[in-house]
């Protein structure tokens, strides 16, 4: 285990790179708890999609009453935002939710290495990769964790926190904290494949299409079933839209090549087949499910 130096930097710039599903969420969150925060995506169109994100949430929040004018354009305050990345080389801490590709994000952190400050500490918001691989090319493999959120990143409170074997520990400890100022609820996990959560909830979704594969039953009766039998608040393939089917897909492909020897992994062929069309949940209006303009339940396509 390396030690550090200099000491684990206080966070109060984070970098925030991509400002899709999670990362509008997370920058959001962050700038919510008055971090100020840099938001980066490679195109000015995805930068002013993920803007707008961010105010449509705040401004539910503002018409509700859950926050002020002065609140809401205090958060608003806190985020610049870039396409450009050397603007984040003055961050504490990056968080990085850009599509699930290892290629992709190791191109990241091979750059942002030589832009960010030595003592800046990197997480990624992988739901499936492995953190290590990344860790390697950042060239601060004692400075690198997982921030696992969960979708909507708004309402969902945990974030696993996931460290390496070169993660230093006092590294862990500051962003188990940062978690906990943001106002989520931090678990530890080592490395390994699908963390907690998606270790468990992967299986299970695929599963669930692997039925709709056989035709053992209905799309809406494999989720009336979770619901009211085992207690779920909304059945696999209604979650598998709002997961997005593309994010489920690039995790399931990947453990299938990296474990061919694991019975639980097995790509379903629905899955397959709505990606090929384009349907990938409720991000592109239509899935299992058909999805309006800010839906919470759509139609069951059958
Ligand atoms: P998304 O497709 O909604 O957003 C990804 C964003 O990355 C897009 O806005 C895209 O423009 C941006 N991007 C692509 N290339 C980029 C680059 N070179 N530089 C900067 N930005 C770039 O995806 P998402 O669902 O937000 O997933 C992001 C990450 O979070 C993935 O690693 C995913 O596994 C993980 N994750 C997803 C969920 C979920 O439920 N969708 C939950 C937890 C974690």
């Amino acid at each position: 285990m390396s030690t550090l130096s200099p000491a684990v930097p206080k966070f109060e710039t984070v970098g925030c790179i991509g400002l899709g599903l999670m990362g509008h969420g997370i920058a959001q969150a962050a700038a919510q708890s008055d971090f100020k925060v840099i938001a980066f995506e490679q195109e000015q169109r995805f930068l002013d999609s993920g803007r707008s994100r961010i105010e449509g949430s705040l401004g539910k929040m503002l018409k509700r009453e859950k926050i002020t004018q002065e609140k809401y354009d205090q958060i608003m305050g806190n985020i610049t935002y870039s396409t450009n990345m050397d603007d984040l080389k003055d961050t504490d801490l990056v968080v990085e939710a850009v599509i699930e590709n290892m290629d992709l994000k190791k191109d990241i952190y091979g750059s942002l290495g030589g832009i960010c400050k030595p003592e800046a500490i990197f997480a990624s918001n992988t739901s499936s990769l492995s953190i290590t691989d990344m860790a390697n090319v950042s060239g601060r493999p004692e400075r690198f964790v997982g921030v696992h959120f969960f979708n909507p990143v708004q309402m969902m409170k945990l974030v696993e926190v996931i460290r390496t074997e070169h993660t230093h520990p006092d590294v862990f400890d500051a962003c188990h904290g940062w978690v906990g100022d943001i106002n989520k609820i931090a678990v530890s996990c080592n490395d390994t494949p699908g963390f907690i959560v998606n270790r468990l909830l992967v299986p299970f979704l695929t599963q669930a299409l692997l039925m709709v594969d056989r035709n053992d039953a209905s799309i809406k009766d494999i989720d009336i079933s979770m619901q009211l039998g085992a207690g779920h608040p909304m059945g696999p393939l209604h979650l598998a839209d709002f997961i997005g089917l593309d994010t489920i897909n690039n995790i399931i492909t990947g453990w299938v090549e990296e474990f061919p020897d694991e019975p639980a992994f097995e790509v379903p062929k629905c899955l397959t087949e709505k990606i090929e069309a384009g349907d990938l949940g409720r991000k592109t209006g239509k899935g299992f499910y058909h999805w309006g303009e800010g839906d919470k339940r759509g139609d069951a396509v059958e």
